[in-house]
């Protein structure tokens, strides 16, 4: 039916770059295979990011089950910076070449919208954010889509299927397709409400039929309290300017006593409009920014053939480990060897590292993910979207500097 492939064409080794089955045919030809250490970095990052998140880990942790290869990543989720290892993978190289296009392709996605949607976290402070973006890609994507937007920070999802992956429900308020069936915005409303259970939340969209404020109060009055909110989705062509919009309709609102009626903006949007309508809004709806968000282009090279360190071009060879600080948040890339040799009277695991110059401890951020083909466990979705949010906040309040925009 779809255009798309499953995981067994992965399994079957058919989703790799054809380059990679030549390579493996050579050097077993040849018996050239070696073991080598591979790392999986980005040198930069799309667009005016200074920091990206990283998502997709937990789906390679699944592709490389049962391939005899050892798996060291930052956790799902973690903010990375150009130049650090985000993944290290030791072993017989023909062994897991052929997976490099999948590992790749997993993480650049996911990566790219976990990005953009953490980005407009910060922009949008304590605002509600509500993933709206599946329709822009291919549906068979949905679900990676709302995760990926989910774990940066959106509370709220639109696709169904994507509550089994999250455990938790999808949202959303009304098409506009409603609207033009009810024949008026009231009717809608009151269909609405008659209809949905008491849970879901009545949300009136307030720009299919007439002007955004004689809308907002129609829909006030019919509802009266049972009214959530408003959702503004003015088309760009009817839209001048948003804010005046906003303030018109809180204006008229406030005016007849409907303070507690919130307003949500979709249409559009990305991490550059939201500080301006924070004044006057309560949430936003993101679509096309999330869903198009751009990929974040790691690459995945050999930087130790056989324990020597051996790169490319343009590449620091060797294994790498990346080291933060708990407390002020410097982050350091080490040669793993440099970890080994430091300590090397004693046995592995490898010891804390060496305290940060500012006294704080030092914490490893690339740790065990995979041990040959054997997962090792991870967390749950809820708990790894907590950890996120707590390491942006604590690294954004740490380095001011570091815009999200
Ligand atoms: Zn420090």
């Amino acid at each position: 039916m779809f255009h798309t492939a499953t995981e067994s064409d992965l399994r079957a080794g058919l989703l790799t770059d054809v380059y990679f089955r030549r390579t493996v045919e050579i050097l077993r030809a040849h018996g050239a295979d070696r073991p080598v250490v591979m790392e999986i970095t980005a040198g930069d990052l799309p667009k005016d990011w200074s920091w990206a998140c990283l998502c997709g880990i937990e789906e390679l942790a699944a592709v490389c089950h049962g391939v005899p290869v050892d798996v060291d990543a930052m956790p799902e989720g973690s903010l990375f910076f150009p130049g650090e290892p985000v993944a290290r993978f030791s072993g017989k190289y023909t062994d897991f070449a052929e997976l490099e296009t999948a590992f790749l392709g997993l993480l650049c996605q996911a990566s790219g919208i976990m990005t953009r949607a953490s980005r407009c976290r910060a922009a949008a402070g304590d605002r509600l954010l509500l993933s709206f973006g599946a329709r822009r890609m291919h549906p068979t994507l949905a679900p990676v889509i709302d995760r990926a937007a989910y774990l940066g920070g959106c509370e709220g999802f639109s696709v169904i299927k994507s509550e089994e992956l999250l455990g938790a429900s999808a949202s959303g308020t009304m098409p506009h397709a409603l609207v033009l069936l009810a024949g008026s915005l009231v009717q809608a409303m009151r269909w609405f409400d008659e209809t949905e259970p008491e849970g879901v939340p009545r949300v009136a969209l307030i720009d299919t039929l007439s002007d955004e404020k004689f809308e907002a109060l129609a829909a006030a009055e019919a509802l009266g309290d049972r009214l959530w909110g408003v959702r503004l989705d003015t088309p760009r062509s009817r839209r001048g300017d948003m804010l005046q919009i906003l303030k018109e309709v809180r204006w008229e609102l406030d005016l007849r006593g409907y303070r507690q009626i919130r307003l949500l903006v979709s249409g559009g949007l990305d991490e550059h409009d939201l500080p301006r309508l924070n004044p006057l809004a309560a949430g936003y709806g993101l679509g096309t920014s999330l869903a198009n968000a751009p990929t974040v282009n790691l690459g995945m090279d050999i930087v130790e053939i056989e324990g020597q360190p051996m790169t490319k071009r343009g590449k620091r060879s060797g294994a790498k480990q990346v080291l933060a600080c708990d407390q002020c948040q410097a982050r350091e890339t080490v040669p793993l060897g440099s970890l080994r040799i430091a300590h090397a009277s004693q046995p592995a695991p490898l010891p804390d590292p060496a305290p940060c110059p500012c006294g704080g401890a030092r914490t490893p951020l690339l740790r065990p993910l995979i041990r040959q083909g054997e997962p090792v466990p991870t967390p749950s979705t809820l708990a790894i979207r907590e950890r996120c949010q707590d390491q942006l906040t604590r690294y954004l309040q740490a380095h001011p500097e570091i815009a999200w925009w």
